[in-house]
């Protein structure tokens, strides 16, 4: 391949501004006077007297024209015939001689010269003969001139669409390839041979062959002309791409076309067309509406799509009368996950949970990840209830299984939440959001487990979220109080301590206990300023309490799980014991088991700090929640209260009497303080002294009490 460079540049001589003439005689006057003859402005002449001098002047410089003598002293004129060669244009001969034999005219002709001009010659006819040989010569060289200009012409043009982006090529008037650039040659891999013999349908997909006809075998020009018609070829890109390329054409027509379009004549030539690889932008483009689509990280459909196909199978399933399920699938450690081992982990968990859910699934059925943690799986084409039941049933099972995530080995499990069409919603934003209750329903039953949708859930939720609302500013309102709840030493008969159970005074319904908002509190964050407005007034009451003669009297307080997640929660305690001017040892905080769950490494730490100031840590509703017991050793633990359920039991099962007795074994195997909750009988009371207990609550002794009565109360049992 040429250099552009070289091809900007025309080749061939420049024009002569004089042509030169070598004169070669061996007579000196017939030289001089034939120089003299023919010498002129436009004519530059040399004389030569022998056929060394005559080769020399001729290696020296281009000579236009000769005028030969035959008879040279050293040679024969025929001898410096010019043989052409080396790149120059030969010089025209005219051989001047006295030399009448017709052989010597014949063998000089043969040689390549011009004309054989005998002596002694004419003058006049000479000149001309000089005249007409070098108009001829002229000639030649504007011939050559222009032939030249013409290739340069030809090449450059080439070189343009050779080297051109774009795939150009030319139809004959039937659909054949009559012409194709390089590039065609390259990206289609058909030799210029084989194109030849081929028709463009040969090269186009057949699912756009229908589409694009028209554009290949354009008939109209100019503006009307197809441009950029999108079509895809039988060829793979640089990346193993469909290749599709944006269309541009023209018709060709012959003599007497006018860029009109003619009636079907015989003058439609064909189509020019320039096609240009889109592959690139048409591959970028397929990436986009990926992404539009799917979630990035698991490459599963994202929510739009999952709606969409939802939207499809309730339709379907209304025709066939059939059912399908939604399933909402979440994680229930994932934060874990994420808070412990970092996003990395996270990421590896999600995408495993992603391939081994899509496992559980027919291929028809389409999961997507709609959230962090949040899956959602739709079931079409189910005959019944039961059927969505198995999958979900499948899913716990293979979740189960731990997950491998790096080096470390993490356990993980799952709630899911089923909402069943037409029963459990009427479309798809329905039955996602009631799929999403009964996955909290499940998550509030206690994880690892599936809940169908019932629209008693649907109700429920709707109140919470009501409440929610109602929650916010309630602190400022003062809507939140306290009461109080004795804890007696039966030996002693003294009130030891008393719980601070929340009660929220709500405009509308009145009264409610913790169970109604305290996980609200926790879900929506507000349980924050709420554990340190419990904490604050119970220290405030309790120093009140204490300054009436009840020196020894404790306070203790419940936190939430969430709670435990402060960084500062420590600070804040101890802030509100010393603002009251309590002694840590005052104060006991209640954590339920539940907290241990979560993050056991802080809880530990946070816990020990407190300890360490002298803060009390119990155990509430031991025995019904987390069911390893090593926590006992390894927590800094003062109390555990047994939970009412076991209580209530008392006397009535014998295996509730053993589990107390259990209970108290262990505390007393780890000396720890241990309290029983819930004693609303006398029964209770008789068997919790025959076992060992002797520090109680419960109706029996007191109903939770306002703090206004606490004073009183506590005055009563001093004086008895
Ligand atoms: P808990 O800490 O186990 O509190 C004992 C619950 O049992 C209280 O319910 C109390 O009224 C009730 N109770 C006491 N004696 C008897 C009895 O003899 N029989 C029966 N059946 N029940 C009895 P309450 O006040 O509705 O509190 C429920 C739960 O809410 C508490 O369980 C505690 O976990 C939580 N809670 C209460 N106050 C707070 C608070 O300030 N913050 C947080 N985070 N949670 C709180
Ligand atoms: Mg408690
Ligand atoms: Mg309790």
């Amino acid at each position: 391949m040429r250099s552009p460079a070289s091809l900007l540049q025309p080749t061939g001589r420049a024009p002569a501004s004089r042509f030169h003439v070598l004169v070669v005689d061996d007579d000196p006057l017939v030289r001089s006077a034939v120089a003299a003859l023919v010498g002129s402005a436009t004519r530059l002449v040399t004389q030569c007297g022998s056929a060394a001098e005559a080769r020399e002047a001729l290696r020296r410089q281009p000579i236009d024209l000769v005028l030969l003598d035959l008879n040279l002293p050293d040679a024969s004129g025929l001898d410096l015939m010019p043989r052409g060669g080396n790149g120059q244009p030969r010089p025209t001969v005219l051989v001047v001689t006295g030399d009448d034999r017709i052989d010597s005219a014949i063998a000089a002709l043969k040689s390549g010269a011009h004309e054989y001009i005998r002596k002694p010659f004419e003058p006049a006819a000479l000149l001309r003969s000089v005249e007409n040989a070098l108009a001829a010569r002229q000639l030649e060289w504007e011939n050559a001139v222009m032939r030249a200009r013409l290739e340069h012409s030809e090449r450059l043009h080439r070189y343009f669409v050779d080297n051109s982006p774009d795939l150009i090529f030319a139809l004959d008037g039937k659909g054949y390839f009559r012409f194709v650039n390089e590039r065609f040659v390259a990206l289609l891999g058909h030799s210029r041979d084989e194109l030849g013999a081929m028709h463009y349908s040969a090269i186009i997909q057949d699912e756009d062959l229908p589409h694009v006809q028209w554009a290949f075998r354009e008939r109209r020009t100019g503006e009307r002309a197809s441009r950029n018609v999108e079509v895809r070829l039988k060829g793979r890109g640089a990346d193993g791409e469909a290749l599709t390329v944006a269309v541009s054409a023209v018709g060709m027509y012959g003599e007497g076309g006018d860029g009109v379009p003619l009636a079907s004549g015989g003058l439609f030539l064909g189509t020019y067309c320039v096609a240009r690889d889109i592959s690139a932008r048409v591959s970028a483009e397929k990436i986009i509406a990926f992404h539009a689509f799917h979630d990035a990280l698991t490459g599963l459909p994202n929510r739009t799509l999952f709606r969409d196909r939802l939207r499809q199978a309730i339709a379907e399933a209304r025709r066939r009368r059939k059912l399908a399920a939604v399933l909402f699938i979440d994680l229930d450690r994932f934060k874990l996950v994420n808070d412990t081992y970092g996003h990395l982990k996270g990421d590896q968990l999600l995408q495993q949970t992603a391939s081994r859910l899509r496992k559980c699934l027919r291929e028809a059925d389409t999961l997507s990840r709609i959230g962090g943690d949040e899956f959602v799986a739709l079931i079409s084409d189910l005959d019944a209830r039961a059927d969505a039941e198995a999958v979900a049933g499948k899913i716990l099972n293979e979740l189960a299984a731990p997950f491998a995530l790096g080096a470390e080995q993490f356990q993980t499990t799952v709630s899911v939440g089923i909402a069943v069409y037409p029963g459990d919603g009427a479309n798809e934003e329905e039955l996602i959001r009631n799929a999403d209750l009964a996955m909290y329903q499940a998550k509030r039953k206690g994880k690892n487990g599936l809940a169908f949708f019932s629209p008693e859930l649907s109700t429920f939720y709707a109140e919470r979220l009501q409440l929610e609302q109602d929650l916010r500013g309630a602190i400022q309102r003062r809507e939140f109080e306290l009461y109080y709840q004795p804890i007696h030493n039966v030996r002693t008969r003294a009130v030891e301590r008393l719980e601070a159970l929340l009660r929220w005074r709500h405009p509308a319904h009145g009264l409610l206990s913790p169970a109604r908002f305290v996980s609200i509190a926790e879900e929506s964050g507000q349980i924050r300023d709420l554990g340190e407005f419990v904490l604050d007034s119970a220290c405030a009451h309790l120093a009140q309490w204490r300054a009436k003669g009840n020196a020894e009297l404790g306070v203790s307080v419940n936190l939430s799980p969430r709670d435990f997640d402060r960084n500062d929660l420590v600070e804040c305690v101890l802030q509100a014991t010393r603002r009251h001017g309590l002694p840590a040892a005052a104060l006991e905080l209640e954590i339920t088991e539940n907290v241990l769950i979560e993050d056991m490494d802080a809880v530990s730490r946070r816990a020990s700090r407190l300890r360490g100031e002298g803060v009390r840590i119990a155990i509430d509703d031991f025995g019904t929640r987390y069911s390893s017991l090593g926590y006992l050793q390894t927590l800094p633990i003062s109390t555990i209260k047994i939970d009412q359920s076991f209580v209530r039991d008392l006397g009535l099962r014998s295996s509730s009497d053993s589990i107390v007795a259990a209970m108290i074994g262990i505390a007393r195997g780890l000396s720890l303080g241990i309290v029983a909750e819930g004693v609303e009988r006398a029964e209770h009371l008789a068997s919790l002294r025959e076992l060992g207990c002797e520090v109680m609550q419960g109706y029996l002794f007191s109903r939770p009490l306002p703090g206004a009565e606490v004073g009183d109360y506590l005055a009563r049992g001093r004086a008895h």
